[in-house]
């Protein structure tokens, strides 16, 4: 037996009232109120980062869900975040609007300067969404511990998953060996069958490999045809970063600012206050043309070296920064867009199927967006296969459908963001003069980018699939 058959438990029933109470709004994926007898697949997601828990959070009515982290805990590094309009949109899809407006700071204005602190362009962002969503900012940890509130699906801490066999047939689950015992489903094993394997688990994705190598292994060219040969793995963008929180000065700006030199630029953001006051987001890096290995010290006595030198309030802002906490990183995104097997109803979200480079903040968004696409198709598959009271196999094979139309509703989407977050990098001063000339003339790359992001014509939440 694939599916277990239960009637709605008691505590996505609890799920369901807590949650309109508290956010005022009907929560997206909403099965405990339509069935009378459900189906709940059992369902695997691997890694309880962003995407992963707010996945977890949005199927947990109508699903057994089994999340798992190889992390010791769910403490978050990485300062802040910002949340573009359609992030904040994806979010409010997700039920977190009553919360992620509690918890975030809104960004009305995006400023460009030159790293001397001449004001290149400062634009308005409060008209960029098509349906009204602000463009905020926040910290990362607010963010997290936000979806982990709502989280009632209990993580399985310090655990992966080592093995990974697809189904043998259509009617099979596809079946899991993780790191260490799990309890699901009232069974302690390190061995389990799933019908839906979700892999969350980040740039480095380990049921991204699993995945791809037993599609190979299969030897079936039509689940290969069009999938990378060798599994898409992370590629170094040239850029060190660093990131930190600071506590600001009455006269820092109240919007996001960037400075830009040829080869090195800053971003300051003003993100929600703590009881301290107000705080901003650092995000700056340099441009460098392979990964070294400077050590901490000498990472932060180069940040240090580089930002001294701008102007504007950047001088007092560096200041503020506390070399400890500032966090050093080499920007890398992932080779090719991968989905996994939907045919074999194993998925990837978020950066474990795209890995989007960070220039336009839309990393954590598309994980959204893949979340709620997800979710949507998937409570519509077992509320269709629950009221049509299905058989076992052709409910399996909903769920399979959910999963291409998820991987065919996401893909256009997630290639044209993939490719305009990609910056137009000045490689010599002339091109950054033409670069500053565009800013002052028609306004910032970023902020053209953002509105075409918004207004993607090739991107709507998949509603007519859904009929
Ligand atoms: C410098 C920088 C700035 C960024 N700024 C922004 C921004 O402003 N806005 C934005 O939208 N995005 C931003 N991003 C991108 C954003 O952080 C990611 O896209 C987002 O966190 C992806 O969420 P995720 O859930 O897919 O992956 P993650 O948040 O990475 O979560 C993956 C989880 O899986 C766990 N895991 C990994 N492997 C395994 C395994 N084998 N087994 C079990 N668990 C595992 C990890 O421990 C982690 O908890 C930025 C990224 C960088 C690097």
């Amino acid at each position: 037996m694939i599916l277990k058959t239960y009637s709605i438990t008691k505590e996505a029933a609890q799920v369901h009232i807590k949650s309109v109470g508290e956010t005022n709004q009907q929560p997206v994926v909403d099965s405990s109120s339509t069935h009378h007898k459900t189906l709940r697949p059992r369902v695997l997601i691997v890694g309880a980062g962003l995407g992963g828990v707010a996945m977890a959070n949005a199927i947990a009515s109508s699903c057994d869900v089994c999340l798992v982290e190889k992390r010791a805990d769910t403490g978050v590094e990485g300062s802040a975040i910002g949340l573009p309009a359609n992030s904040v949109h994806a979010l409010k899809l997700l039920g977190y609007e009553f919360e992620i407006k509690n918890i975030a700071r809104q960004i009305s204005h995006m400023a460009w300067a030159k790293s001397n602190g001449d004001l290149l362009s400062l634009q308005e962002l409060t008209r960029i969404h098509p349906l009204g969503a602000q463009f905020m900012a926040v910290a990362r940890r607010d963010l997290h511990r936000m979806l982990l509130e709502r989280a009632i699906v209990q993580i399985n801490f310090r655990t992966t998953i080592n093995e990974l066999l697809l189904p043998a047939a259509s009617d099979a689950p596809v079946t899991v060996r993780f790191s260490s015992s799990v309890n699901y489903g009232g069974i302690e094993s390190a061995l389990h069958d799933f019908d839906l394997v979700i892999g969350a688990d980040g740039m480095y994705s380990t049921v991204r490999d699993l995945v791809h190598a037993a599609v190979k292994a299969t030897g079936d060219k039509a689940k290969s045809a069009g999938q990378p040969t060798v599994a898409p793995k992370p590629v170094f963008r040239n850029v060190r970063a660093w990131r930190t929180l600071v506590h600001g000065k009455p006269n820092w700006p109240e919007h996001s600012i960037y400075f830009f030199s040829l080869t090195s630029m800053l971003m300051l953001c003003p993100i929600n206050s703590d009881t301290s006051g107000d705080r901003y987001y650092i995000y700056a890096h340099e441009v460098i043309p392979k990964p070294d290995r400077l050590t901490d010290n000498e990472s932060e006595a180069r940040f240090m070296k580089i930002f001294s030198e701008y102007g504007g309030v950047i001088p007092e802002v560096i200041t503020e920064v506390k070399t400890d906490e500032l966090s050093t990183l080499f920007i890398e995104s992932i080779s090719d867009i991968y989905w996994g097997s939907p045919t074999d109803r194993v998925v990837l979200l978020g950066d474990a199927a795209h890995g989007i480079p960070p220039f336009l903040q839309n990393g954590a968004a598309q994980a959204f967006e893949d979340v709620y696409t997800l979710a949507l198709l998937l409570d519509k598959a077992v509320s269709r296969a629950s009221s049509a009271q299905l058989t076992e196999t052709c409910i399996l094979d909903e769920i399979k459908k959910a999963c291409i139309n998820y991987v065919d509703a996401r893909h256009g989407r997630v290639d044209f963001v993939v490719r305009e977050s990609n910056p137009p990098y000045p490689v010599n001063e002339s091109e950054l003069d033409a670069m500053f000339k565009d800013a002052k003339e028609k306004g910032s790359w970023s902020v053209s980018q953002f509105y075409k992001l918004m207004n993607n014509p090739t991107f709507s939440f998949p509603s007519d699939l859904l009929s």
